[in-house]
């Protein structure tokens, strides 16, 4: 944290804003956190522990902006064919 600090502090005097940004962005540990519903509350999912992840948010929101409330396989089948490698498929397996 004293290394981080000090890149922040150096940084702060010598750079712009835009740069400050994108270090903070770059480091997860740095930025506001909010909590996700790793099963969608309006799909059932509850409040307990293993349901919750804490996540960078404006990684949060990215998050929802691509995948809404879409299922894992949903989420997989997207993946699979907009984003990765068409070589790949992604698949969702239920523990
Ligand atoms: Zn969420």
């Amino acid at each position: 944290l004293r290394n981080v600090l000090n890149v922040i502090t150096r940084t702060d005097k010598t750079s712009s804003y835009e740069n400050r940004q994108s270090y903070i962005e770059e480091n997860e540990s740095l930025q506001e956190m909010t909590k996700h519903h790793r099963k969608p509350k309006s799909k059932g999912g509850s409040d307990a522990p293993e349901n919750i992840s804490i996540v960078p948010k404006k990684k949060h929101a990215y998050f929802h902006a691509l995948f809404g409330t879409k299922s894992p396989q949903q989420i997989a089948d997207y993946l699979t064919n907009v984003w990765i490698d068409s070589s790949f498929k992604i698949i969702a397996i239920k523990k």
